[in-house]
């Protein structure tokens, strides 16, 4: 996956705060945040999106990053909003399955 900007990000070619880090995901902020906190979860392995991923270990490893993000951010009395935009009708502009963690304000319908 050469061309792949979540990939260059995930495995480090391109230098970026890692906000959690295990062996099967990383965190990081996104670049045109649309909430005072907009992280994404991103998996270290290309899976173009959600349903391509099977992997037991990712999935529990994206569990265990929003659990952490939300303690090291204080959102577990406030909450926060998980976003997997899957396919075009959903908008998803990059290829690789990642979660978007919004929070920060009352997020009312905002869908991204
Ligand atoms: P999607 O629309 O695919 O669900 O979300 C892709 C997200 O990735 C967008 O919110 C966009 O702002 C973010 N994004 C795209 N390119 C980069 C990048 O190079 N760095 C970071 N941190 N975020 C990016
Ligand atoms: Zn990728």
């Amino acid at each position: 996956m050469g061309d792949c900007i979540f990939c260059k990000i995930a495995q480090g070619e391109i230098p970026t705060e890692f906000l959690y880090e295990d062996d099967n995901v990383v965190a990081f902020k996104d670049l045109y945040p649309q909430a005072p906190i907009h992280v994404l979860i991103v998996p270290k392995a290309h899976y173009q999106n959600f349903a391509q991923c099977d992997d037991s270990d990712v999935l529990l490893s994206m569990n265990k990053a929003v659990c952490a993000l939300a303690k090291k951010f204080d959102l577990e009395d406030k909450g926060y909003r998980l976003i997997m935009n899957t396919g075009e009708d959903a908008g998803q502009t990059v290829m690789h399955l990642h979660m978007h963690l919004l929070a920060g304000k009352n997020l009312g319908e905002q869908l991204i």
